[in-house]
């Protein structure tokens, strides 16, 4: 996050996102990153001797901004939901959730719906995945486009890749949205956002923990070898080489227990992000099988359109928000939601402080536990997961 005191901006760390957007707008070259060699997550500076106190950085920052719900049930309510999937049973099988992400970005290129895309390409190092601008000209084969990659990709490093163009799509996380948005609006006619649906990214630690799930010791991120978060059915698997992990495994103390979240995660409250359409996983209504589905959350006329135009390629079912509810958890969002003035350190209500610091404590200790001890059998994980207590509930 980009902070300003005395007339100065300066970086906390301790609530950055990891977006990439401080880097790529400043145009002195004055904010810089390195990777932290053990959690692989940016740390940022600013170089004085270069920083004209122009605000850019600041001004650009997505934890800047308040994305908190104060009423998720009726934030919700106002949206229309699908339960959906490409039409290509391999595309299905082979994608995260049910494939409409790279079907909305590849046959919108095709159908004219957009002539540029702002997403992730696929590298060969760590993160594995960096920002890359799609044309008519230029369109992505569906295994070119990236699985869902849950340690922290900084998107919009490269936002400066994107070119003048009639009508743009940028794909990404919430935090990203806000600051690509923002950058993009002055660079196309139209502008349309597809939200990949998101909670928490991690850091490498985290994908250390899974890989030791399937197997694999995991040195440095410098050392992660080939890998996938998903794919291969539904809910799918994560795989290392030749080894794998079912995702229900891999996910159930990391995710469910929010371990090696970015710092920033913490302070975002809206994980469907600003968008014209979000995409999640059909958790508690699709059964594990060959094949994924998403849940489709259309938030105006522009989502319901750029859907309307690809019927042909994308399979749809209304849900109703009763059907959808138990999906969307907004247990969990609204209880994040209360503690984001604990994690900005702005809470005065003692209730509040003393619940959000058993909440960080409990889950240092777990990070600490896990990570150093030896791979144990998948039941005590489970056993671990259900004797954790959730405090947030105390909220
Ligand atoms: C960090 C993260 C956390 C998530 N958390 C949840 C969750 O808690 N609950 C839930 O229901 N769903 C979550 N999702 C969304 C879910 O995993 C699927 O991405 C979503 O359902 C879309 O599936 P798909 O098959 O349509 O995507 P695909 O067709 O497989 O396409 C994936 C798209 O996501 C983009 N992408 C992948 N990783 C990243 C990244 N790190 N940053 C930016 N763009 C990325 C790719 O470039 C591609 O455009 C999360 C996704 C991510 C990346």
């Amino acid at each position: 996050m980009i902070a300003i005191q005395n007339n100065k901006y300066y970086v906390i760390n301790d609530l950055c996102q990891q977006c990439g957007s401080c880097v790529a707008i400043c145009n002195k070259d004055a904010v810089k990153y390195i990777r932290d060699e053990r959690t692989g997550l940016l740390n940022l500076s600013i170089q004085y001797d270069k920083c004209i106190n122009c605000g850019l950085c600041e001004n650009i920052c997505p934890a800047n901004k308040d994305t908190s719900i104060s009423n998720i049930e009726s934030y919700c309510q106002s949206k229309t939901y699908y339960l959906g999937h490409s039409k290509e049973l391999l595309i299905r099988k082979n994608a995260s959730s049910g494939g409409i992400a790279r079907t909305i970005i590849i046959e919108g290129l095709r159908c004219g719906i957009f002539d540029g895309v702002y997403t992730l390409i696929k590298t060969d190092k760590y993160p594995f995945a960096e920002g890359y601008f799609y044309t008519k000209d230029n369109i992505p084969n569906y295994g070119d486009i990236s699985n869902s990659i849950y340690h922290s990709v900084p998107l919009n490093l490269d936002m400066r890749r994107i070119q003048k163009c009639e009508k743009l799509l940028i794909v990404g996380t919430p935090c990203q949205l806000l600051s690509l948005s923002q950058f993009a609006k002055n660079k196309c006619h139209q502008l349309f956002s597809l939200c990949i649906f998101c909670k928490q990214q991690k850091n490498f630690l985290s994908t250390k923990f899974i890989a030791r799930l399937a197997g694999i010791e995991l040195k440095s991120f410098n050392t992660v070898r080939s890998y996938s978060y998903r794919g291969n059915g539904w809910p799918g698997y994560c795989t290392f080489d030749d080894k794998k992990v079912f995702w229900g495994v891999a996910a159930l103390l990391p995710f469910g227990q929010k371990l090696w979240s970015v710092p920033g995660c913490d302070i975002c409250g809206n994980p469907f992000g600003v968008a014209d359409i979000s995409l999640m996983d059909p958790w508690n209504i699709h059964k594990k099988n060959d094949y994924g589905s998403n849940v489709v959350i259309v938030h105006n006329t522009y989502g319901e359109s750029i859907l309307n135009l690809l019927k042909d390629y994308i399979e749809l079912t209304p849900l109703s928000y009763k059907e959808v509810k138990s999906t969307l958890m907004l247990d969990d969002i609204e209880s994040k939601n209360k503690l984001i003035s604990f994690y900005q350190k702005r809470e005065n209500k003692l209730k509040l402080q003393f619940i959000g610091k058993l909440d960080k404590y409990q889950r240092r200790i777990l990070e600490i536990i896990c990570l150093n001890i030896p791979k144990m059998p998948l039941m005590f994980y489970r056993i671990l997961n259900k004797l954790i207590f959730n405090f947030r509930k105390l909220i």
